[in-house]
């Protein structure tokens, strides 16, 4: 029954069904039912007329008409009911439909009027509220918990508004069945976090008779959708691991060892050393290794990568590694010529600056074999990079790629290589639980030693020059210094106007020669970018400024201050990001967050966040709080937004339970093949029907 086309439920046409289909995507009974409301008013309580405020939601009054006429001409024609109960009186406002309506309006009779108030010059009225006779019917059915669905101005017209989709969508649940709405989690499931049943939750959910049943609904269906996104990711999971034959790296070898004993330039963190150990453990193991390593930035991810890939190469294979940027790709890039020049490897770069000609000789070496390592961008997924044998693949900030895009260097075999991802974006454990949900997961929580925590300061515009005064006492200590403007794509024009103003005003400060300034952008040509570049880390120059090119792992150990103009203008994820660039090396390093003096209050808690801790994972659950799961960097394309529910900022208790119950169930029956489970890929299949971006995540 739950698969019947919506056109064929009582008070559907064709009209409305089409729609419903188009605005909705409502098709079927099945996807009615899952169309939650999105907020419940009290309609047992009423307002009085003088007391309502622009605050209010929805207002509900109850009173009589004292009079009612059509006013205005042509477009401008309305129909105005004052409107009045003991303490004041009203306007509602009808634009269309109002001939009926006013023929249907009486007054001296007593009505229920709910609706919006708008202010409009001083005055409130409410446009288009809904308005029936306050009978003791009507009374005694009045709930504290009325649903109110989402709506569209499309759906308005064919009379779908709240009120509409709550009829329909009474009409629905009168008649579903038990039978209908089989039970999708096990008895145990329920009986274990006291969930009530599926029949039940999906009633009360959309017509509780009060605040329990709420919570029980509420509770029982986010519990069952957090648990079949986390049962989806696990199983992926487990198939890999049934279905994909991964390269075996039995052995660590000469170049791996030699390396370790002769050329690493220090000793490895206790964390870098278990990390290492995890994914030499999955490389050997014969399953194809799938790993994110979560590591704050200067945690020395690029280390653990590199090491790996010598793993790589001691086994016969070739590896690669993918970064976000140009900029990052060559520092890598430099850093692995630098660390391995002793043990004669081959290492190449491939970017979008590559010449046909630097390509071709790529192409070749990368396919005889010849090439050992492959460091570059975007560049690294197209089809004409092929290898002789690649067995390990490194995504760099992985954050910043599609899963697309990972999929596409998985290809890059017959049998796809390992996977390691690293990301420097620390994000909430329950985050990361849904959208790295498919992976196995390591963690870079140890800095190098003799780091000293960075310091962070939040100034203001009128402070400018006692931030001049400590930029240049750093500068004679012989430190270098970042300046930061945000570029963001709408303001753009402004954005460069800013910068430029600043670097002027910057130069009228600190002239040459005693000093000199590089500056990096987007516009400027590559390079000249890299140029800029070159100069401030040969430490010819002593300020940088840049746009947020900078931004992703950009390593210079003497740059010990970062200075972010228009601060409030980031986000949290992205401050943090920028003050990883100093505190690299062993000097006291700062952080300057400048701004305006308005800031909202959200802006102030950024700042204070930041100026409190240098923590990213607390960081990262402030900029969840703030933002909400839909805004937090790598989320959007993840379809992690599509939970209809459950609020992954809000509900992670409940996904901490879901993710242990899926698990238990996977470990019971990793392919889900007893009988007893086969409800279990029912429920997946008609899932990834319905939602197809679920099949993004991870
Ligand atoms: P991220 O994790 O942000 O990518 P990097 O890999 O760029 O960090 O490392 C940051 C800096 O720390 C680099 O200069 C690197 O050489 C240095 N580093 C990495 N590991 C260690 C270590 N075990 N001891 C000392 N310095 C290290
Ligand atoms: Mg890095």
């Amino acid at each position: 029954m739950l698969d019947t086309p919506i056109e064929y439920l009582k008070g559907i046409g064709s009209q409305r069904a089409e729609v419903l289909k188009k605005e909705l995507n409502i098709f079927i009974y099945r996807d009615l039912l899952t169309y939650y409301p999105f907020r419940y008013v009290d309609r047992t309580k009423f307002h009085h007329v003088n007391e309502i405020t622009e605050a209010l939601q929805f207002v509900q009054l109850k009173g009589s008409i004292d009079r009612l006429e059509i006013v205005g001409q042509k477009q401008g024609k309305r129909l105005i009911v004052v409107f009045k109960d003991r303490t004041g009186s009203i306007e509602l406002v009808w634009f269309k439909g109002y001939n009926w309506m006013a023929d249907k309006l009486k007054t001296n009779v007593e009505y229920i009027v709910f609706g919006k108030p708008t202010f409009f010059k001083g005055r409130v009225n409410l446009a288009h509220p809904e308005i029936e006779l306050a009978t003791p019917e009507l009374l005694s059915q009045q709930s504290a918990f009325q649903s109110v669905y989402n709506s569209t101005e499309k759906l308005k017209t064919r009379g779908l508004d709240s009120e509409g989709i709550r009829k329909i969508m009474r009409a629905l649940i009168q008649q579903v069945q038990l039978r209908d709405l089989e039970e999708n989690l096990s008895e145990e499931i329920l009986n274990d976090h006291k969930l009530i049943s599926r029949f039940e939750a999906i009633k009360q959910i959309h017509f509780p008779e009060n605040a329990q049943q709420l919570k029980n609904a509420e509770a029982r269906l986010k519990f069952e959708e957090l648990f079949y996104v986390q049962l989806r990711l696990l199983r992926m999971n487990k198939v890999r691991a049934h279905t994909v034959k991964g390269f075996v790296f039995s052995r660590v070898g000469k170049i791996f060892n030699d390396f370790f004993t002769n050329f690493l330039p220090f000793d490895l963190t206790g964390a870098q050393k278990r990390v290492l150990k995890e994914i030499r453990l999955d490389m050997g193991s014969g399953r194809q290794m799938n790993r994110l390593v979560q590591g704050d930035v200067g945690s020395g991810k690029t280390l653990v990568a590199l090491m790996s890939m010598l793993l790589a190469i001691d086994n016969g294979f070739q590896s690669c590694i993918m970064a976000p940027t140009e900029i990052l790709a060559r520092q890598h890039f430099q850093t692995f010529k630098d660390l391995l020049e002793p043990l004669e490897l081959k290492i190449e770069i491939l970017t979008g600056s590559s010449t046909t000609k630097e390509r071709k000789r790529i192409h070749a070496g990368l396919l005889n074999g010849e090439i050992n390592i492959l460091i570059g961008t975007h560049a690294l997924i197209e089809k004409s990079v092929q290898f002789k044998n690649i067995g390990l693949v490194v995504i760099d900030e992985q954050h910043r790629f599609g899963v697309e895009q990972r999929a596409k260097l998985r290809d890059k075999n017959t049998s796809p290589p390992h996977m390691l991802i690293m990301t420097a974006t620390p994000i909430p454990r329950t985050l990361a639980m849904t959208l790295y949900g498919d992976l196995d997961t390591s963690l870079i929580d140890e800095m190098p030693p003799g780091r000293k925590p960075i310091k962070t300061q939040h100034f203001m515009e009128a402070q400018r020059l006692r931030v001049f005064g400590f930029m240049k006492e750093q500068i004679a200590l012989g430190r270098q210094i970042y300046i930061v403007y945000p570029l963001i794509q709408e303001s753009e024009k402004m954005d460069y106007q800013n910068l430029e103003q600043g670097y002027d005003n910057l130069i009228h400060e600190f002239p040459p020669p005693t000093y000199q300034v590089s500056i990096v952008h987007g516009k400027l040509p590559n390079d000249r970018k890299e140029f800029e570049i070159q100069r401030f880390i040969n430490h010819q120059t002593q300020i940088m400024v840049a746009t947020t090119v900078i931004e992703v792992g950009v390593n210079i150990p003497n740059a010990s201050v970062m200075i972010i103009e228009s601060s409030e203008r980031f986000g949290l994820s992205q401050l943090h990001q920028l003050r990883g660039r100093v505190g690299r090396g062993s000097d006291q390093s700062y952080c300057i967050l400048m701004t305006g003096y308005k800031l909202g209050a959200d802006s102030r808690l950024r700042m204070e966040t930041m100026v409190r801790t240098n923590d990213g994972f607390e960081i990262s659950e402030v900029d969840l709080k703030l933002r909400g799961p839909g805004d937090i960097e790598g989320t959007q394309q993840s379809g992690v937004m599509d939970l209809k529910l459950a609020n992954l900022a809000l509900d992670g208790h409940i996904l901490q339970l879901a993710r242990q119950s899926a698990q238990t169930l996977l470990d019971e029956d990793p392919l889900l093949e007893m009988e007893k489970n086969k409800v279990y890929i029912q429920q997946l299949s008609i899932q990834q029907k319905s939602r197809p971006n679920w099949s993004k995540i991870g």
